[in-house]
């Protein structure tokens, strides 16, 4: 499977070691899963603990010889696959808005287990389960959405307007029947594509895919604090210790999220070290990827620079640094980015890591006058 995406299976190699992707089921991180993570975190990697964009949880430094024991921790947790090709597939991203008995963990349930009826697909190829009044996940990467529509549910073809009404008992019927198009209608090239391009060259869904409105909505923008369903906290970098994970799981069953955060189930924000709880902290302005040394493909260090920069972030933008044009931490556009070269780092405006250069700087230079970057963000 061209295209893939790193699970732990099959593990990617960084400059820290091996970094093994851990896909929870239905998003959950119930408190025993998380102590038991914490200590294979520990025990096998360096203690580092990654959340994912797409609702996964990284384990860093993961060693060639402890990967086998890793694996065998995470199997009696239930996390691990029959094989690759169904880790790869199991891209499942569900709001973490969810009540017991309100169809988000029933989709998400079927959806997997029924991953073994689907065609070889595209290893980033995903899936959103979004059906609260409101959608959350649109900005997260999927490319067939089960959202709600004006009278009911409906999945929807990434970058399609409409969808196909369903039930929470039918969902999955028409997810099947929408990959199955998208296979068909030649979506897949050498290993590779997306829903959205298939889409953008033109190609028509089925009929009933075309027959119920996506509903509008605003973009949700995600914020530590209080929730319906407990309390949001963030991370720096969306990065935290075991020992941070740890105490967490002494105190709630917790969800992950598509935004680098954690949502405790039914408790009041949590005061632990290394867990942000304010909504207007600097540090959650700042995306930035593991950068040099520790991702082999990155060109500077990019952490201390973000964390030095953050207060001059204004408050709602984001600034995205990157160790090289990839661009992982922030594969869309951001307000400000500073993407690492050979020379120092390129400064894009509204735009991807690997977009046009507005100006090219140093992090010396961005150091010592950091009012560049206001200037930067405020310009017309
Ligand atoms: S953007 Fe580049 S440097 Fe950063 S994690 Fe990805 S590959 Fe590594």
């Amino acid at each position: 499977m061209q295209g893939w995406c790193p699970g732990a299976l099959r593990p990617m190699l960084s400059g820290d070691g091996l970094v093994v992707r851990v896909r929870l089921r239905g998003g959950r991180l119930p408190k025993a899963v998380a102590l038991r993570l914490a200590d294979l975190s520990r025990a096998f990697g360096n203690g580092l603990i990654d959340l994912s964009a797409r609702g996964n949880v990284q384990l860093r430094g993961v060693t060639e010889a402890g990967h086998a024991g890793l694996i065998a921790g995470l199997s009696e947790l239930g996390l691990i696959d029959a094989d690759s090709r169904l880790e790869a597939m199991r891209n499942i991203q569900v709001s973490p808005f969810w009540d017991a008995g309100d169809g988000h963990q029933e989709i998400a349930a079927e959806l997997a287990a029924r991953l073994v009826e689907f065609p070889e697909l595209p290893g980033k190829f995903g899936y959103a389960v979004d059906i609260g009044a409101v959608p959350v996940l649109r900005d997260a990467a999927a490319d067939v959405r089960i959202e709600r529509g004006a009278t009911g549910l409906v999945v929807r073809a990434e970058g399609m307007e409409t969808g196909a009404a369903v039930t929470v008992g039918s969902a999955v019927d028409a997810v099947l029947e929408l990959v199955r198009w998208f296979v068909g209608a030649g979506g897949v090239t050498g290993g590779r594509g997306r829903m959205t391009a298939l889409v953008r060259r033109g190609a028509v869904p089925p009929a009933r895919f075309m027959a119920v409105p996506m509903l509008s909505a605003p973009d949700f923008v995600a914020r530590p604090g209080l929730v319906a369903q407990g309390s949001l906290v963030g991370f720096e970098f969306g990065q935290m210790r075991a020992e941070t994970l740890a105490k967490l799981a002494g105190i709630a069953d917790m969800r992950v999220t598509s935004w680098r955060m954690l949502l405790l189930e039914g408790a009041a924000l949590p005061e632990v070290a290394g867990v942000i709880t304010r909504a207007d902290d600097p540090a959650l302005r700042v995306v930035a990827c593991t950068g040099a040394p520790a991702c082999v493909q990155g060109l500077a260090p990019v952490r201390d620079l973000g964390r030095a920069l953050a207060a001059h972030v204004p408050e709602g933008a984001v600034l995205h640094l990157s160790g090289c044009a990839k661009g992982c931490a922030h594969p869309a556009k951001a307000a400000v980015t500073l993407t690492a070269t050979p020379a120092g780092f390129d400064l894009i405006r509204n735009g991807t890591a690997a977009d046009a250069a507005l100006a090219h700087v140093t992090a010396d230079e961005l150091l010592a006058r950091p009012a560049l970057l206001t200037e930067t963000f405020n310009a017309p």
